[in-house]
């Protein structure tokens, strides 16, 4: 698959702050990727690069094959990148402000896309309102609104869904996925991790300016996901046999119900349960639990601090 991004070995530090200590990344067409860290990781300085808003010290960024430094012009049109900060245009409607905003990449007689975008972001009802009488829901749907009128090919998302209601989070989801279906490749950054497994094809988890992994989304969490499992004793028991004490065993329902953590590499369920017919220890149920991304990332993020 043709690469869109690329971008190799990229440093920037802020005085003494390296926000990025050589990272590189390569996202391909027609992928969700999702940038995950947790704050202060340096995904936004990584996106204002990208967007020519904060120069880098050295490292390559590509977008097309187009260095997006040097042929600015034509990368700025490739993307189209929704940042974390607020609107200010406070005294325009948004149906002005997104026939300027086409007008800006040279768009004439943009209406059918201008509308479009209003109606797919719920802006329909307040098309006619100033932004300073819009909440910040709303802002947050015209900043969206106001970087696909003019038919980005690579999407960039910075932390789209912070400080916003589960409603409209599910609603732009919805709309991220559909315009990747229309072919527009995505890139978010993230530190919601519910929202990078269920959006992203792709993960990269950054942490303290360096990429710590890059994977499909569903091999990381089945790589590195551990598994729960849940044993149901036919009578209370106060500690299970110390052979189990590597994973880390639980108990609940005044010790009835033991949850016990597997590892990729430790014990396996079958020896888990040779280990408690062995101390005669009688169960009369069991059941697993699939590990999420929770784990992958605590477990990266843990290991590079
Ligand atoms: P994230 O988006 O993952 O939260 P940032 O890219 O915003 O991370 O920040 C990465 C690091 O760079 C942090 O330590 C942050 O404090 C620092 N940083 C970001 N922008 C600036 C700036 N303009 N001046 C100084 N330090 C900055």
């Amino acid at each position: 698959m043709k690469s869109v991004v690329t971008i190799n070995d990229l440093k920037k530090s802020y005085g003494k702050i390296e926000a990025l200590k050589g990272v590189s990344l390569d996202i391909k067409e027609g992928e969700i990727f999702g940038l995950l860290g947790p704050n202060g990781a340096g995904k936004s300085t990584l996106i204002n690069i990208m967007a020519g808003l904060t120069l880098r010290d050295s490292g390559i960024v590509d977008v097309y094959n187009h260095d997006v430094t040097k042929d600015y012009m034509v990368t700025r049109k490739l993307l189209g990148i929704v940042h974390q900060e607020t609107i200010s245009d406070g005294f325009f409607d948004i149906e002005t402000i997104l026939a300027y905003q086409s007008g800006y990449y040279g768009i004439a007689n943009n209406d059918e896309k201008i509308q479009e975008v209003i109606k797919r972001l719920g802006l329909y009802e307040v098309k006619n309102r100033k932004v300073f009488q819009l909440s910040g829901g709303m802002k947050r749907r015209l900043l969206i609104a106001k970087a696909l009128v003019h038919f980005p090919k690579v999407l960039v998302l910075d932390e789209p869904t912070a400080g916003v209601d589960v409603e409209l989070r599910q609603a732009l989801w919805q709309y991220v996925r559909e315009l990747n279906e229309q072919g527009t490749t995505i890139l978010l950054t993230t530190h919601y991790i519910e929202e990078a497994e269920e959006l992203c094809d792709r993960i990269g988890i950054i942490n303290h300016g360096q990429m710590v992994t890059i994977d499909d989304t569903q091999a990381l969490i089945n790589k590195l996901g551990n598994k729960k499992l849940h044993i149901r004793l036919r009578d209370k028991i106060d500690s299970l046999p110390k052979e189990l004490a590597p994973l880390t065993p639980e108990c609940s329902d005044q010790c009835r119900q033991w949850s016990l953590t597997l590892h990729r590499e430790g014990m396996s369920i079958r020896e888990v349960l040779k280990t408690l017919e062995e101390h005669d220890v009688a169960y009369s149920d069991l059941w697993t639990e699939e590990g999420d991304l929770e784990d992958v990332f605590i477990n990266f993020t843990n290991k590079k601090q």
